[in-house]
């Protein structure tokens, strides 16, 4: 094992016990084992869905027939850091081509690379689903240091990127999966629906695409403001507009080619269902409160779309580190508050009013 110095014996973390029950403790601070590495957080994001874990959200907290509940705490929050290798166990080095010193972040599903899905390289729904923060085997990056376990897929970071920006490559990463699977093609006319963090990315990612027309959809006029900024050619806000009825004016009736909904809110869905055009393309990307209900003779009969999930970021970390570190998508606009570990209280309330925020991170 290599190690940089001594490391502390304990370190400030936020645990999480149960839905708002999040508590900043002194734990351990991990070793490294064969083929893991330790690295000191620099800084993590606070993620919509650490939110939703902390509101006691059912995705989180209610068995579904299948499964247990996917929380189990006690559990160090946290899949959004950026790190620094502190410590690197028996032949971790050379597996994962690192050195003590180097900024290096861990993909936030650790597979188990034995289920049907990891041995066919679908690696990101692994049936194991195991994601930092929300249990207690993997403890996430709410912490001083924290582990990445000899199974991670860990990207080694340019040593000159700044931790504010290191700590968007997680987020961007499932940006970029989802713009993926929305098939862009020259011309087309695309609606992001939600600019969160997520939503935001997916602009800088869609605008690569060069698509015909490029529109975003958010109740908040700020954040439609930074959507500008990240590359969208029209903003509108439902609350003030009728959207629908514009987006069809602006196709010649027809509606939108791509239809990518990131909003959180189970409305979004029908409204997306109604200006997409015949044969278009749908992307669902949020986590929604409840189930949504729609008229599914839209999708077959009436219009004939294709539907994509999207899930997490599979092989798209060296294109998100790659994407920041040239400024490609400038991510700086869309990151607004850092606060110390202590203030994660604080954090995890502005992320859930979501006024004046958009990406919130901590820096431990
Ligand atoms: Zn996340
Ligand atoms: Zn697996």
């Amino acid at each position: 094992m290599t190690q940089s110095t001594a490391l502390p014996r304990t370190m400030a973390a936020v645990v999480c016990h149960g839905p708002r029950d999040y508590r900043l403790e002194e734990v351990p601070v991990p070793r490294s084992g064969p083929g893991e590495v330790v690295v000191e957080v620099l800084a993590v994001g606070i993620c919509a869905s650490d939110v939703k874990c902390w509101d006691g959200a059912d995705l989180f907290w209610k068995a579904d027939g299948r499964r247990g509940a996917y929380a189990e705490p006690p559990a160090v929050a946290g899949h959004e850091p950026i790190g620094r290798v502190v410590a690197l166990g028996e032949g971790a080095a050379d597996k994962h081509g690192l050195q003590i010193g180097d900024l290096a972040i861990s993909e936030q599903i650790v597979p188990c690379h034995q289920c049907r899905y990891c041995r066919r390289g679908q690696y990101w729904m692994c049936a194991m689903d195991h994601v930092y923060g929300f249990k207690s085997c993997l403890p996430g990056g709410m912490a001083a240091y924290m582990k990445y376990p000899a199974g991670a897929l860990v990207h080694k970071v340019p040593a000159d990127m700044d931790p504010v920006y290191a700590a968007m490559i997680e987020p961007l990463t499932c940006s970029i999966h989802a713009v993926q699977r929305a098939k862009i093609q020259f011309g087309d006319t695309v609606v992001i629906a939600g600019c969160g963090p997520l939503g935001l990315g997916m602009v800088g990612a869609a605008r690569l695409t060069n698509p015909g027309r490029l529109i975003t959809l958010d109740l908040r006029d700020n954040r439609l403001a930074v959507a500008r900024r990240m590359g969208a050619q029209i903003t509108m806000n439902p609350d003030k507009e009728d959207v629908v009825a514009r987006v069809l004016a602006l196709t010649d009736g027809y509606g939108c080619d791509v239809y990518i909904e990131a909003t959180g809110y189970v409305e979004a869905v029908p409204q997306g269902l109604r200006m997409i055009r015949k044969l278009g393309r749908f992307v669902e990307f949020s986590v929604h409160r409840e189930p949504v209900m729609v008229d599914w003779t839209l999708i077959g009969d009436v219009k004939e779309l294709d539907i994509y999930g999207s899930h997490l970021g599979p092989y798209c970390y060296p294109l998100a580190i790659d994407y920041i570190h040239r400024g490609v998508i400038d991510v700086a606009p869309i990151v607004t508050h850092t606060l110390p570990l202590a203030e994660f209280a604080r954090g995890f309330e502005m992320v859930h009013a979501g006024t004046e925020s958009i990406k919130v991170q901590l820096q431990p």
